[in-house]
């Protein structure tokens, strides 16, 4: 929220309710009310009030009281569970579900399908993913939860601004405009984003506070395409349209095989699922824990696709570190389970490339949110919304 003039009495105290919201659902352990006024630089009497009313609004919850020392025991607040819910919906190459997280990171339902999707209908499969959504949103509606709004995630290039699909190489789909072909109900809110950026913001938002990745990394999903997503400080970088982080489509040899984006010797033909599976004999639909079993074996077919996909992800990450100072990155997708394969390939990548190195070493570790991220991402895409302005949610709960 931004103001230009001094502050009206109203915005103020919708900022102060969303920087009450903010601190207790985003603090690492639970805070009481005068934590709450230390930390916003708040008097006490205006955090209660305010925490009264979020409480009030379902968005808060108060934990049983813990003495510490003499005087009024205090009251730890939480955000609240099974209240207020956001939905995330995913169509990616091998599968289509939608999933419900509530304030606290918790799942409350979901509803998956696992199956081939590439050069299916746009339109077909959009609309059964919002029949899906209705399943969803009546069955949580039915506990008494209130859905705030729904946000999908597509495996390829979203104008997140004109909400428009451009491209998604591997579902082979183009210029489609997601939103309308879900036929969602009309009071929900509903937004479109890339699923990697998605599976990135789940990390910071879509869990218990204490899983939570760190506020500045690069998050790198491997699936048969390769997502990228750029955090610092807590935010996404998206880039003018959100198209930033295609680390997938970073050249490693431009003499390299032709890519489905019309370019060649890109980073999907070295670590893409696809190059892995091709590799070992394997079928593309193959589980991901076979697809791991398989790499993990020591004959030689296993040990050069870990090799070379293992240098191209650190020859592309150690491009991105170099320009963005980032000394965390978060594998995700398949290669989650793959940390301890990858890793040494990675990180003499890296070693050698990046500048800084020496002085700030890169780690790499598995995405904390690995199941389906883009899901969660989504779900607690919508649900951000209410923290960053629980004054509506206020003024519908107290009528
Ligand atoms: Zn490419």
């Amino acid at each position: 929220m931004t103001s230009t003039g001094p502050a009206r009495q109203a915005s103020l105290r919708e900022r102060n309710l969303a920087m009450t919201a903010r601190a207790v659902i985003d603090a690492a352990a639970p805070l009481s009310r005068a934590d709450v006024a230390a930390r916003t630089g708040m008097t006490r009497a205006t955090v209660s009030t305010l925490v009264d009313q979020l409480i009030e609004a379902g968005l808060l919850t108060e934990l049983p009281a813990v003495s510490s020392g003499p005087g009024r025991p205090a009251v730890p607040l939480a955000p609240a569970a099974r209240t207020v819910v956001g939905v995330g919906l995913e169509v990616n190459v091998d599968y289509l579900g939608g999933r419900v997280v509530d304030l606290t990171g918790a799942v409350v339902d979901e509803i998956v399908f696992a199956e081939n999707l590439r050069g299916s209908s746009a339109t077909i499969t959009l609309g059964r993913l919002g029949g899906l959504a209705h399943d969803l949103i009546a069955r949580v509606e039915s506990q008494g939860m209130r859905v705030v709004g729904a946000h999908l995630a597509l495996p390829g290039l979203v104008d997140t601004r004109a909400e428009l699909l451009r491209i998604a190489p591997n579902l082979e789909w183009s210029d489609v405009t997601p939103l309308p072909l879900l036929c969602l109900p009309d009071h929900l809110p509903a937004t479109v984003g890339n699923e990697a950026k998605l599976a990135a913001l789940a990390q910071l938002w879509g869990c218990r506070v204490a899983d939570r990745a760190a506020r500045t990394f690069l998050y790198v999903s491997g699936d048969v395409g390769i997502g990228g997503a750029i955090i610092i400080d807590g935010e996404l970088f998206g880039g003018r349209r959100g198209w930033s982080g295609e680390l997938g489509h970073v050249t490693i040899d431009p003499a390299g095989p032709a890519c489905r984006c019309g370019a060649s010797g890109c980073l999907e033909r070295y670590a893409g699922k696809e190059v892995l599976v091709s590799g070992l004999g394997l079928d593309i639909d193959v589980a991901d824990d076979v697809l791991i079993d398989r790499l993990s074996a020591s004959d030689d077919a296993a040990r050069t696709a870990v090799r070379t996909a293992g240098a191209a992800l650190g020859q592309a990450m150690a491009g991105a570190v170099n320009l963005l100072d980032i000394d965390c990155v978060l594998l995700g997708g398949v290669y989650t389970g793959l940390v301890p394969l990858l890793r040494p390939g990675i990180a003499e990548q890296l070693r050698t490339r990046v500048l800084g190195a020496p002085w700030a070493p890169v780690d790499v570790a598995p995405a904390p949110v690995a199941d389906h991220a883009a899901l969660t991402g989504g779900a607690a895409t919508s649900l951000r919304t209410v923290v960053e302005d629980p004054m509506p949610w206020i003024a519908a709960a107290t009528g």
